[in-house]
């Protein structure tokens, strides 16, 4: 079912979903499983899997010299998701890139997702390869999240790329896309970032999922922000547990968002990351019973591959 639909069906209760990783090619499916599976007693309508972007890795020839090869460390998107809705019954939403994929390659994946019975998919443009400075699509790859929306758009209606036959059965995705409410970092202000979220909504985006934020009032403004902007799609907000004392580095640095003092002093007085683990839960905790006061169709959470924190904030919440 398509994620509008689920939250129609809500009439106005808050879901519960959160988002997996795949895990490194070659390991067993059961590490996931086993991380879904405690989750499943909040009743997610839907999970989400993310789709990695490729990495450089260097082979050693054995003469000092090395060959510099592509590669894709959590391959298999896709395919859990097929494996999560066979399990688990839910919908499982694939998470799709611009970045490494040409418009070719990113149909044959629609093609597949739409015989799966896959009903939502999320676009996103994906970021840089961690050795380049800026985001560069592959030659016949689209751009922007807006230019991948308006591909599946397209389908949506029946238009493949090259093909010019009428089809009688076509898929009907209903599509999610990233919105950013303390800006993405390559935008040079949150205003022209919203307008370039309202060209994937115009594009036919049907939902749309925020970055992390540790501040509920920046997503409260972002969704008026939004709605100004004529954005009426459901904004669906994104929480991350902070679980390492690290992340009080890395969360601003990788997703250039702010945290707020009282956390950041929290963490800093834990005498160890199990503490850390504790402060992360209850700050959660919080910040997401004043989200479902204020009445958001779904919290979301950013499992990172390891459920018992969301476990441990779902029970006090679902
Ligand atoms: P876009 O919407 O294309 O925007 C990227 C930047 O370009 C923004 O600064 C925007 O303002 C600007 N822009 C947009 N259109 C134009 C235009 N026409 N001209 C000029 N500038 C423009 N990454 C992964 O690799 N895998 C995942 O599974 C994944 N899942 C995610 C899930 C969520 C909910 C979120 C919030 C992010 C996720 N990301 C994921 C990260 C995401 O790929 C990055 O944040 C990426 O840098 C931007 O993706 P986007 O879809 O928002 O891009």
């Amino acid at each position: 079912m398509k994620v509008t639909d689920h939250i129609k069906n809500a009439k106005g209760k808050t879901l519960f979903s959160f988002e997996v990783i795949p895990p490194m090619k070659g390991s067993n499916i059961q590490d996931l499983y086993d991380n879904i599976d405690p989750l499943m007693e909040f009743n997610p309508p839907f999970i989400d899997v993310t789709t990695s972007r490729e990495e450089y890795i260097y082979i050693n020839k054995g003469n000092g010299l090395f060959d510099k090869r592509i590669t894709r460390m959590r391959p298999g998107t896709v395919g859990i998701c097929a494996s999560i809705m066979h399990k688990y019954q839910v919908d499982a939403i694939p998470h799709l890139l611009c970045g490494g994929f040409t418009k070719e390659e990113t149909e044959y994946v629609l093609v597949d997702c739409h015989y799966l019975g896959i009903d939502n998919v999320m676009a996103l443009r994906g970021d840089s390869m961690k050795d380049e400075p800026y985001f560069r699509p592959v030659n016949g790859g689209n751009a922007y999240a807006s230019d991948l929306v308006a591909q599946i758009a397209d389908l949506n209606e029946g238009k493949y790329l090259h093909d010019n036959f009428e089809v009688a059965h076509h898929s009907d995705f209903c599509i999610g896309v990233a919105g950013y409410p303390e800006k993405h970092m390559e935008a040079p202000s949150l205003i022209t970032d919203l307008r370039r979220l309202k060209e994937k909504v115009d594009a036919g985006a049907d939902y749309v999922v925020t970055q992390m934020f540790f501040d509920n009032n920046k997503y409260f403004e972002f969704v008026d922000k939004a709605r100004a902007a004529g954005i009426d799609v459901p904004i669906i907000p994104g929480i991350k547990p902070i679980a390492v004392k690290r992340h009080l580095q890395l969360l601003p640095q990788v997703f250039k968002i702010d945290l707020p003092q009282d956390l950041i002093e929290a963490v800093e007085s834990c005498k160890d990351n199990k503490a850390v683990r504790q402060v992360g839960i209850e700050f959660a905790i919080q910040q997401s019973k004043e989200l479902k006061e204020a009445g958001v169709p779904v919290l979301h959470y950013y499992s990172m591959g390891k459920s018992d924190n969301v476990q441990a904030i779902a029970s006090q919440l679902f």
